[in-house]
Protein backbone atom coordinates (compact mmCIF):
# COMPACT_ATOMS: atom_id res chain seq x y z
CA UNK A 1 0.00 0.00 0.00
CA UNK A 2 1.34 3.68 -0.63
CA UNK A 3 2.41 5.76 2.18
CA UNK A 4 -0.54 7.93 1.79
CA UNK A 5 -3.20 5.73 1.47
CA UNK A 6 -1.45 3.72 4.43
CA UNK A 7 -1.82 6.70 6.08
CA UNK A 8 -5.62 7.55 5.36
CA UNK A 9 -6.26 4.09 6.26
CA UNK A 10 -4.30 4.68 10.43
CA UNK A 11 -6.36 7.81 10.64
CA UNK A 12 -9.72 6.43 9.52
CA UNK A 13 -8.51 3.74 12.60
CA UNK A 14 -8.22 6.14 14.92
CA UNK A 15 -11.56 7.57 14.00
CA UNK A 16 -10.85 10.83 12.27
CA UNK A 17 -12.79 11.36 9.82
CA UNK A 18 -10.10 12.77 6.52
CA UNK A 19 -10.08 14.29 3.21
CA UNK A 20 -7.72 14.56 0.74
CA UNK A 21 -6.93 17.62 -1.89
CA UNK A 22 -4.21 18.19 -4.47
CA UNK A 23 -3.68 22.38 -3.39
CA UNK A 24 -4.39 24.30 -0.72
CA UNK A 25 -6.70 26.19 -2.72
CA UNK A 26 -8.49 23.19 -3.05
CA UNK A 27 -9.12 22.32 0.53
CA UNK A 28 -10.01 26.06 1.02
CA UNK A 29 -13.27 25.77 -0.95
CA UNK A 30 -13.86 22.59 0.58
CA UNK A 31 -13.87 24.00 4.07
CA UNK A 32 -15.16 27.23 2.73
CA UNK A 33 -18.34 25.56 1.38
CA UNK A 34 -18.57 22.62 4.84
CA UNK A 35 -18.14 25.37 7.36
CA UNK A 36 -21.43 27.83 6.94
CA UNK A 37 -23.16 30.12 9.16
CA UNK A 38 -21.22 28.93 12.45
CA UNK A 39 -19.06 30.49 14.87
CA UNK A 40 -15.60 29.49 14.35
CA UNK A 41 -12.19 29.92 16.14
CA UNK A 42 -8.27 29.58 14.60
CA UNK A 43 -5.55 28.02 16.09
CA UNK A 44 -2.54 30.30 14.62
CA UNK A 45 -1.43 28.76 11.48
CA UNK A 46 1.07 29.58 8.42
CA UNK A 47 -0.87 26.60 6.46
CA UNK A 48 -4.18 28.46 6.97
CA UNK A 49 -3.33 32.10 6.36
CA UNK A 50 -1.54 31.02 2.89
CA UNK A 51 -4.84 29.50 2.21
CA UNK A 52 -6.72 32.63 2.87
CA UNK A 53 -9.32 30.73 4.90
CA UNK A 54 -10.18 33.66 7.46
CA UNK A 55 -11.31 36.34 4.43
CA UNK A 56 -13.56 33.18 3.20
CA UNK A 57 -14.63 31.56 6.33
CA UNK A 58 -15.56 35.47 7.67
CA UNK A 59 -18.02 36.37 4.97
CA UNK A 60 -20.42 33.52 5.98
CA UNK A 61 -19.33 32.98 9.71
CA UNK A 62 -18.43 34.49 12.86
CA UNK A 63 -14.81 34.24 12.94
CA UNK A 64 -12.44 34.76 15.73
CA UNK A 65 -8.61 34.25 14.72
CA UNK A 66 -5.93 35.62 17.00
CA UNK A 67 -4.03 36.47 13.51
CA UNK A 68 -6.85 38.85 12.44
CA UNK A 69 -8.54 40.28 15.46
CA UNK A 70 -9.85 43.49 15.44
CA UNK A 71 -8.29 46.67 16.70
CA UNK A 72 -7.65 47.30 20.61
CA UNK A 73 -8.53 43.53 20.82
CA UNK A 74 -5.62 41.90 23.11
CA UNK A 75 -4.42 38.15 22.11
CA UNK A 76 -5.68 37.04 24.84
CA UNK A 77 -9.15 38.28 24.39
CA UNK A 78 -9.68 37.15 20.73
CA UNK A 79 -7.99 33.79 21.74
CA UNK A 80 -10.42 33.07 24.81
CA UNK A 81 -13.27 33.81 22.09
CA UNK A 82 -11.65 30.81 20.18
CA UNK A 83 -12.43 28.45 22.89
CA UNK A 84 -15.98 28.70 23.18
CA UNK A 85 -16.69 28.30 18.84
CA UNK A 86 -19.24 25.50 17.35
CA UNK A 87 -16.06 24.67 14.90
CA UNK A 88 -12.00 25.04 15.28
CA UNK A 89 -9.73 25.24 13.06
CA UNK A 90 -5.46 24.56 13.69
CA UNK A 91 -3.23 22.87 11.43
CA UNK A 92 -0.22 20.14 12.95
CA UNK A 93 3.42 20.28 13.77
CA UNK A 94 3.62 16.75 12.02
CA UNK A 95 2.21 13.35 11.81
CA UNK A 96 2.83 9.91 11.90
CA UNK A 97 2.39 7.38 9.35
CA UNK A 98 0.69 5.44 12.04
CA UNK A 99 -1.46 8.00 12.53
CA UNK A 100 -0.76 10.21 15.48
CA UNK A 101 -0.67 14.13 15.52
CA UNK A 102 2.00 16.57 16.99
CA UNK A 103 1.30 19.88 17.81
CA UNK A 104 3.70 22.07 20.13
CA UNK A 105 2.17 25.40 21.27
CA UNK A 106 4.09 27.74 23.58
CA UNK A 107 0.80 29.71 24.78
CA UNK A 108 -1.57 26.86 24.72
CA UNK A 109 -4.88 28.55 22.95
CA UNK A 110 -3.74 26.48 19.75
CA UNK A 111 -3.45 22.85 21.53
CA UNK A 112 -6.38 23.89 24.05
CA UNK A 113 -8.75 24.53 21.22
CA UNK A 114 -7.89 21.29 19.47
CA UNK A 115 -8.99 19.01 22.65
CA UNK A 116 -12.26 20.37 23.74
CA UNK A 117 -15.52 22.03 23.31
CA UNK A 118 -16.37 22.09 20.11
CA UNK A 119 -18.79 20.48 17.75
CA UNK A 120 -16.20 19.88 14.82
CA UNK A 121 -12.06 20.66 15.00
CA UNK A 122 -10.25 20.09 11.92
CA UNK A 123 -6.87 20.32 10.91
CA UNK A 124 -5.68 21.45 8.23
CA UNK A 125 -2.04 20.51 7.20
CA UNK A 126 0.18 19.42 4.14
CA UNK A 127 1.42 16.07 3.78
CA UNK A 128 4.86 17.40 3.72
CA UNK A 129 4.83 17.30 7.37
CA UNK A 130 4.38 13.17 7.71
CA UNK A 131 6.79 11.22 9.26
CA UNK A 132 7.22 7.54 8.95
CA UNK A 133 7.23 7.41 13.16
CA UNK A 134 5.76 9.27 16.15
CA UNK A 135 9.25 9.58 17.39
CA UNK A 136 10.12 11.13 14.36
CA UNK A 137 7.23 12.83 14.12
CA UNK A 138 7.80 15.04 17.51
CA UNK A 139 11.26 15.04 16.20
CA UNK A 140 10.50 17.40 13.37
CA UNK A 141 7.96 19.25 15.92
CA UNK A 142 10.75 20.10 18.28
CA UNK A 143 13.60 20.36 15.53
CA UNK A 144 12.12 21.78 12.77
CA UNK A 145 8.58 23.20 12.96
CA UNK A 146 8.88 25.10 16.40
CA UNK A 147 12.50 27.17 15.36
CA UNK A 148 10.92 27.90 12.08
CA UNK A 149 8.07 29.42 13.97
CA UNK A 150 10.53 31.03 16.41
CA UNK A 151 12.04 32.70 13.50
CA UNK A 152 9.15 33.65 12.34
CA UNK A 153 7.88 35.21 15.26
CA UNK A 154 11.21 37.15 15.29
CA UNK A 155 12.44 35.96 18.39
CA UNK A 156 15.78 35.76 19.63
CA UNK A 157 15.53 32.11 20.44
CA UNK A 158 18.93 29.82 19.85
CA UNK A 159 16.87 27.85 17.68
CA UNK A 160 15.95 30.93 15.57
CA UNK A 161 19.48 32.46 15.57
CA UNK A 162 21.31 29.69 14.98
CA UNK A 163 18.59 28.04 12.33
CA UNK A 164 19.65 24.04 12.67
CA UNK A 165 17.62 22.17 15.79
CA UNK A 166 16.16 22.25 19.33
CA UNK A 167 18.37 23.80 22.32
CA UNK A 168 15.66 23.00 24.88
CA UNK A 169 16.22 26.47 25.73
CA UNK A 170 15.05 28.99 29.09
CA UNK A 171 14.37 31.76 26.72
CA UNK A 172 11.65 34.02 28.07
CA UNK A 173 10.01 34.29 24.25
CA UNK A 174 10.13 29.90 24.04
CA UNK A 175 7.43 28.51 22.36
CA UNK A 176 7.44 25.13 23.09
CA UNK A 177 5.77 24.78 26.14
CA UNK A 178 3.65 21.99 25.45
CA UNK A 179 3.82 19.14 23.29
CA UNK A 180 0.63 17.45 22.45
CA UNK A 181 0.10 14.13 20.96
CA UNK A 182 -3.27 12.72 19.24
CA UNK A 183 -3.70 9.07 19.85
CA UNK A 184 -7.14 8.90 18.55
CA UNK A 185 -10.32 11.37 18.34
CA UNK A 186 -11.60 12.79 21.60
CA UNK A 187 -14.85 11.47 22.70
CA UNK A 188 -17.87 13.24 21.95
CA UNK A 189 -16.52 15.65 19.07
CA UNK A 190 -15.77 15.32 15.31
CA UNK A 191 -12.34 15.61 13.93
CA UNK A 192 -11.47 16.05 10.30
CA UNK A 193 -8.16 15.61 9.02
CA UNK A 194 -7.71 17.72 5.98
CA UNK A 195 -4.69 16.49 4.27
CA UNK A 196 -3.06 18.70 1.36
CA UNK A 197 -0.24 17.37 -1.31
CA UNK A 198 0.75 20.60 -1.92
CA UNK A 199 3.78 21.75 0.34
CA UNK A 200 2.64 24.39 3.10
CA UNK A 201 3.05 26.06 6.75
CA UNK A 202 6.47 25.21 8.68
S1 LIG B 1 12.69 25.00 23.22
FE1 LIG B 1 13.66 26.97 22.71
S2 LIG B 1 15.37 26.39 21.37
FE2 LIG B 1 13.96 24.66 21.39
S3 LIG B 1 12.64 24.99 19.58
FE3 LIG B 1 11.60 25.82 21.40
S4 LIG B 1 12.12 27.99 21.41
FE4 LIG B 1 13.60 26.94 20.09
Amino acid sequence: MEREERFIQALIRRRYEVSLFDTGAQAAAYLDGAIDGKTVGFGDSETMLSMGLYDRLAAHNQVFDPMHRPEGETFRETARKTLLTDVFLTSLNAMSETGELVNIDGTGNRVAGSLFGHEKVYFVVSLNKLCPTLDEAIYRARNVAAPQNSARHGFSNPCALKGDRCYDCSAKDRICNALIVHYRKMRGIQMEVVLIREELGL
